[in-house]
């Protein structure tokens, strides 16, 4: 893997269009808008109900990878994401904004720490409550969602992070987002859409949970102020690509040098002194041009086969970044049918499996005579395995290392 000492700086990692962007509320989330539809309810959870109906369903004729025994391990992998904040609610259960065991002659007292140690101990807290990677970046108040199901999200302009009847309240001064990143198992994933792959993010979102939670903790024990989110309060992808995480994918996902898409994040947000980290670029939106895996092997039709654009292609869209658009609401349907989350996407992203991007731009040295190397390499690579670059154009001597970055 290309060393992120050595990558560039992004200088302008999301194009935004000011005419067209404006914060997005949760309640237009497939998740919501679907459930919706199904069920009249307004509600995080009410898609499951068909998912759980086909999950049944398909358990109890016996379909391979998708027997009883399977849908235990997920049920196991998911029982502390649902204990601590269900995929992310705001201020719910464990996520609370106040501090929940700290003393508060520690709450009220923030120690003297200068912000580049201040970010050095946070990244390796966050490390050590279980994220594979963490960057630190200033909240974009874009990036905040207008409101979650029930309440609008409002910035004050003093006091604490609190929740009234009407909305949830969150400082100005809390300004900046620590974000991490929770690799999942790749070989997991492979087994996408079996229920196995959805088992892969589930421990996924229970590793996030125990990590937002016990680093906002931390935080808190420093004296400053920390919201701890899952999927909440903030879009996860545009934070993590500004506090260098990775870039966007075709497949709409966040691609990390490390791990590829297959990941899940959770951020914190703090009024903390804290360095920020600069955005990467390692070339994926230029790669992707090139590749389009994910887009053939989405059961759904959901991923875009044209150039990445400015207008969302359905209502669970928020237009006005560029980027390519997913249809939301046609790839949740397919989880419903399928009866188990689904990572085709991730699965067959070159990504996911340590692909070294930047091998590909070693055109010179490629001796492919048709077809685009960049998209031939890719098909070779998930046919063959890893061609080691400094064999690259001649005979390739072909290895499969164990993942990279783990
Ligand atoms: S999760 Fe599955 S259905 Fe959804 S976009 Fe990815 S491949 Fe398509
Ligand atoms: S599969 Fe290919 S096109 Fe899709 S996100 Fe991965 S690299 Fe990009």
């Amino acid at each position: 893997m290309i060393p992120r000492s050595e990558m560039k700086i992004h200088k302008n990692p999301i194009e935004i269009n000011k005419d067209m962007y404006e914060r997005y509320p949760v309640t237009r989330q497939a998740f919501i808008t679907v459930g919706y539809k199904d069920t009249g309810e307004m509600g995080h959870n009410f898609f499951l109900g068909k998912m759980m109906e086909n999950m049944l369903k398909k358990m109890i004729s016996g379909e391979k990878g998708r027997l009883q025994e399977d849908n235990a391990l997920d049920f196991g992998a998911n029982t502390l994401n649902l204990l601590i904040g269900q995929y992310g609610v705001p201020n719910f259960q464990f996520l609370q904004w106040k501090p929940l065991f700290i003393p508060e002659e520690m709450t009220k007292n923030p120690v003297k720490i200068e912000p580049d140690q201040l970010s050095s101990m946070t990244k390796k807290a966050a490390v050590l409550y279980g994220a594979d990677l963490v960057g630190i970046t200033k909240l974009k108040p874009d990036w905040v969602y207008t409101r979650d199901v029930f309440k609008s999200i409002e910035f004050t302009d003093g006091g604490e992070a609190d929740e009234t009847e009407e909305a949830y309240l969150i400082p100005r001064r809390v300004d900046k987002a620590i974000v991490m990143a929770f690799s999942m198992d790749d070989r997991m994933i492979d087994h996408s859409p079996e229920v196995m792959a959805s088992t892969a993010a589930s421990i996924g979102y229970s590793r996030m949970g125990i990590a937002a939670v016990s680093l906002a903790e931390y935080i808190r024990g420093l004296g400053y102020q920390a919201i701890p989110c899952m999927n909440d309060t903030a879009l996860s992808i545009p934070l993590a690509i500004e506090a260098g995480l990775g870039q966007l994918g075709r497949l709409g996902l966040l691609i990390t040098p490390e791990f590829g898409p297959a990941i899940r994040l959770a951020k914190v947000l703090t009024d903390m002194p804290l360095e920020f980290d600069q955005p990467i670029d390692f070339g994926i939106p230029e790669f992707c041009k090139n590749c389009y895996l994910c887009e053939q092997h989405c059961p759904s039709g959901s991923i875009s086969n044209g150039e990445p654009g400015f207008e969302g292609v359905c209502e669970n869209n928020n237009s006005g970044t560029k980027k390519w658009y997913i249809n939301a609401e046609r790839c949740l349907r397919f989880w419903q049918a399928n009866g188990a989350s689904c990572s085709n996407c991730i699965a067959v992203c070159p990504f996911t499996k340590g692909f070294e991007s930047m091998q590909c731009f070693e055109c010179e040295k490629c001796e492919t005579q048709t077809g685009c190397e960049l998209q031939v390499n890719t098909h070779l690579r998930i046919k063959y395995g890893y061609l080691k670059s400094d064999t690259w154009g001649n005979t390739p001597e072909v290895i499969r290392p164990a993942r990279k970055g783990l």
